[in-house]
């Protein structure tokens, strides 16, 4: 029998090293190495066809005006949030991992894009679950793609074997941590059997300009699991997620190699499966009969969609000691150094305080525009007195209380002025040059914190 030859990988980064460390001087983590049985080093071995040896035509430079490309057609898909976040439709040939936690989703979102690809053929293989599982799911959907093929398989030479009698026109992988390639021996799920896999994948997507969706797990602290790796390797990285227990779900790309890394896709979870939420900024918003202290609305850019956001803030004096500042959906730091704004410029004693904020329906949010929607909305608790309902916000907030201004303003008034708001309060610099009596809602530009103060309530 041959050595077995073994290598360390962190499984946080999937660094590797001969021998075991404590500490990965690539990400910094301690006791992330694991040992792994390894037989061929080099990734993309074991691929879906023995690579021709030799006789391959070296490359002449070229100058870019004789540079021919053709712009390939995408897959339009027909589900608009998948296709704008993707950044126009499924480009042929690209690997896309999309991530999130168990759970959430992942299956039903890619299930769903099979079925609807009609006149495509799918191959959708899994390894977490039965033909009859996938059946049971698919037929609770709307949508029937006749061309649509499930295998249940796991080792990589398998389904290259299926691959090549079915030619799919898309294949789907649920999941990259349940495949095993022959060419590693250390278990599913490793660094360096995702890496072998993923490899693989990535020879034949690239070959056959078949495009390939890989599902992956997220560990709970938000990374991809295992390894960093991965993310490195696909074209287009996609993360899931939303509340599992909430009925909205947010898809949005970290990675993409053809278009933007700013969209967002909004779905709702129904029994049939996931609905595509069209117009968000009515979900988003509460629909409620009062109007509530400590809420304030605030105008917000999701790559080339605005949005507008609910921000919600409760400020009470502290009872237990230190004060507590907390912060769910926005950037702490932010937080805290808006409430040292609001101390100095707005005579606000927010010392003793207890300061908690939350971004409404679950959303991850790190436009500086929503800066004034916070303030406001901390301003209302503290007052306790309500941000006048008809009212909404976009500006960015100066360490000197001054009122900044933020790019494609027009875009962000027009979505409140469609929503029904009757003022927006924005920074003058922001609306020089642009004509106010075009809108039907009153554009309100002020220039420091202290001129917000009289009009929000
Ligand atoms: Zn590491």
């Amino acid at each position: 029998m041959a050595k077995l030859k073994t290598t360390f990988f962190c499984q946080n980064c999937g660094a590797q090293s001969p021998k075991w460390l404590g500490k990965c001087p690539a990400c910094g983590e301690w006791n992330t190495y694991v040992e792994e049985v390894i037989q061929k080093e080099e990734s993309g071995k074991g691929s879906w066809k023995t690579p021709t040896t030799g006789t391959k035509k070296a490359s002449v430079p070229k100058k870019i005006q004789e540079v021919n490309y053709e712009e390939q057609a995408r897959y339009v898909t027909g589900d608009d949030e998948l296709d704008r976040v993707l950044g126009g439709g499924i480009v042929p040939g690209s690997l896309v991992l999309i991530g999130g936690e168990p759970g959430i989703g992942k299956s039903t979102l890619m299930l769903q894009i099979a079925l609807i690809l009609e006149g495509k053929k799918i191959l959708y293989v899994s390894g977490e679950e039965s033909e009859a599982q996938i059946k049971m799911r698919a037929d609770r959907m709307s949508a029937k793609n006749p061309d649509c093929y499930v295998l249940s398989e796991t080792n990589t030479q398998q389904i290259f074997q299926q691959i090549e009698a079915l030619k799919p026109d898309l294949l789907v992988i649920d999941s990259i941590q349940t495949l095993t390639s022959q060419y590693v021996e250390s278990a599913a799920g490793s660094v360096s059997q995702v890496r072998e896999c993923t490899a693989e994948l990535m020879k034949f997507a690239k070959e056959t300009g078949t495009p390939v969706f890989l599902i992956g797990h997220i560990t709970k602290d938000g990374s991809i699991a295992g390894p960093k790796v991965l993310e490195h390797m696909v074209d287009t990285v996609l993360q899931f997620e939303g509340d599992r227990h909430m009925s909205y779900r947010i898809l949005r790309t970290s990675k993409n190699r053809f278009g933007s890394t700013h969209e967002l896709g909004i779905y709702e979870m129904r029994v049939e499966g996931l609905r595509p939420v069209a117009n968000p900024s009515e979900i988003l918003l509460t629909q409620r009969e009062e109007v509530l202290n400590g809420v304030a609305i605030g105008a917000m850019m999701e790559g080339n969609r605005p949005l507008l956001i609910e921000i919600q803030s409760l400020v009470s004096p502290a009872t237990y000691g230190t004060p507590q500042r907390s912060s769910t959906g926005h950037d702490a730091k932010r937080l805290n150094m808006l409430l040292a704004v609001l101390e100095k410029r707005g005579g606000m004693r927010l010392g003793q305080q207890d300061v908690f904020l939350n971004v409404a329906g679950g959303l991850r949010v790190d436009d500086p525009a929503l800066d004034l929607a916070v303030c406001a909305s901390l301003i209302s608790s503290y007052e306790d007195t309500p941000v006048s309902e008809q009212i909404c916000f976009a500006a960015e907030v100066g360490l000197g209380g001054e009122i900044r201004a933020v790019h494609r303003i027009e875009n962000r008034i027009a979505e409140a002025e469609k929503l029904g708001f009757k003022k927006i309060i924005v920074s003058k610099y922001a609306v020089k040059g642009l004509d106010l009596a075009k809108y039907k809602i009153e554009v309100m530009a002020v220039s420091k914190l202290e001129e917000v103060y009289q009009k929000i309530f």
